[in-house]
């Protein structure tokens, strides 16, 4: 079906669509991209959108880190139209993702969206297809410039965790945003009020990794979006707050083969396969590594602490929300992983990709983890507690640049870069003076 200005019908369209946004990820899961009047969008479907391809290389404070030695040279997004969908909260509006392309003769750009298309072709050479779910927690926030960072929490109320209704989400903006994003088929099923105050989560259904990640990567892009129209701040940092738990990107994985979950083993111990628990020897083995692309900010290894919901050790444990892997108590389809490590903060597809690979090289060498956690694992004994977990990113960097199964699955133009901004981010960290600093020094020594 073709509609008005040659677009596809789109479902949730209300009214003729004047401009389509071409998006993709850059390294940290910021979506970037241009809006293209519709006239336009037929030859730019054709031949793509140009970009200097330093997007990919530039940390959070806007400098371009990597690309100066080539000049600074372009890259063409690609739009992929199997994504297009409309904006219900901006009528005009239809938006799909890109594929970054080199422009003829240049480098290879670090296409995040593309690390996780190589993780599906990976498993697809083991005879598996990956199914996926993110979870994705963030924090909706008044504008306070007087309050650190300029954000106060909205709904500002101990004990909210799984409450819905005006109470917890005054004006019901979280509600219609899950409800618009079910109505373009981004996945959206549920959404609940979190464990923190204004803290909240939206699930989205399990899909092909390439998919879900595609889901988790717009989802965010649509609530820090809304939560802008609405004059409101959405942050999925880590841990925005001293006094409560950070947000977490959970992700969920299993294996497929002709459509018959591969993690599922009725009748074996605890009734999961081999296969589920390689998979988990591979995403230990690898956690250091990990977690520079699931943990990747400086901020995020303040959300990493006891009691918190998060991690603190390389671990599984089934139905166990204190470990690195739980192994959730659903069977049959939906035997899974879920890995609880990553923050809010991660790129969803790199975090998808990275996950998908450390797991690959854990089937394919048939790794065995250690034996599962039962119980409390941040006071676990030391022998069953698991290594612990790296507690700066610069540790976690550190790691990433050894982990060299890891860095060849991911590939250099995107490890490499993301480096090599990381590395940048904690070098101005580090000769950075905090308020922490001062208040703990200034009047006492
Ligand atoms: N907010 C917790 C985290 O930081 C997770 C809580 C939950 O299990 O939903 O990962
Ligand atoms: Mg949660
Ligand atoms: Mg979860």
């Amino acid at each position: 079906v073709r509609s008005v200005n040659g677009l596809p019908e789109l479902r949730g369209t209300t009214g003729p669509i004047t401009t389509v946004r071409v998006l993709y990820s850059d390294l940290h899961g910021v979506a970037r991209g241009k809006d293209v009047p519709v006239q336009e969008f037929d030859r730019v479907a054709e031949s793509g959108l140009g970009f200097c391809a330093a997007v990919m290389g530039t940390d959070l404070a806007h400098t371009p880190v990597v690309g100066g030695e080539e000049g600074y040279p372009d890259l063409v997004a690609k739009p992929d139209l199997s994504t297009l969908v409309s904006l219900p909260w901006e009528p005009g509006v239809a938006c799909c993702l890109a594929d970054l392309h080199p422009v003829h003769g240049g480098p290879p750009p670090a296409d995040a969206r593309g690390s996780v298309r190589d993780a599906v072709a990976v498993f697809e050479e083991l005879g598996f297809a990956p199914v996926v779910a993110p979870e994705l927690e963030f924090f909706l926030c008044d504008l306070d410039p007087d309050a650190p960072g300029g954000i106060r929490r909205r709904v500002d109320r101990l004990s909210m965790v799984y409450t819905v209704g005006p109470q917890v989400d005054p004006g019901g903006i979280v509600r219609k945003l899950t409800e618009d994003l079910a109505s373009i088929g981004l996945g959206a099923f549920a959404v609940n009020h979190e464990f923190m105050n204004s803290q909240y989560e939206i699930n989205q259904h399990h899909a092909d990794a390439l998919t879900a990640a595609d889901n988790a990567f717009r989802l965010k892009a649509a609530v820090k979006d809304v939560a802008a129209l609405n004059g409101l701040v959405a942050t999925f940092m880590g841990k925005p707050f001293n006094d409560q738990g950070g947000s977490g990107t959970h992700v969920h994985v299993s294996l497929e083969q002709d459509g018959v979950n591969v993690f599922d083993a009725p009748g074996a111990a605890d009734e999961v396969s081999d296969t589920l628990r390689h998979f988990v020897a591979g995403v230990l083995a690898h956690a250091p590594a990990l977690m520079a692309l699931l943990n990747p900010t400086i901020n995020s290894y303040r959300r990493l602490v006891p009691d918190s919901l998060a991690p603190t050790h390389a671990n599984w444990g089934h139905d166990n929300r204190s470990t690195f892997v739980r192994i959730p108590a659903e069977r049959g389809r939906a035997t899974r992983v879920e890995v609880r490590v990553g923050d809010g903060a991660a790129n969803p597809y790199l975090a998808v990709s990275a996950l998908l690979q450390a797991g690959a090289h854990g089937v394919r060498e048939r790794l065995e983890p250690p034996a599962p956690l039962s119980g409390d694992a941040y006071h676990a004994e030391e022998a069953v507690i698991g290594a612990p977990l790296p507690r700066t990113l610069e540790a976690s960097l550190d790691a990433l640049e050894q982990d060299t199964v890891l860095r060849a699955a991911l590939g250099e133009p995107i490890v490499a870069t993301f480096l090599a901004m990381k590395r940048f981010e904690v070098e101005r960290h580090r000769s950075h003076v905090s308020d922490w600093e001062l208040a703990e020094y200034v009047h006492h020594v």
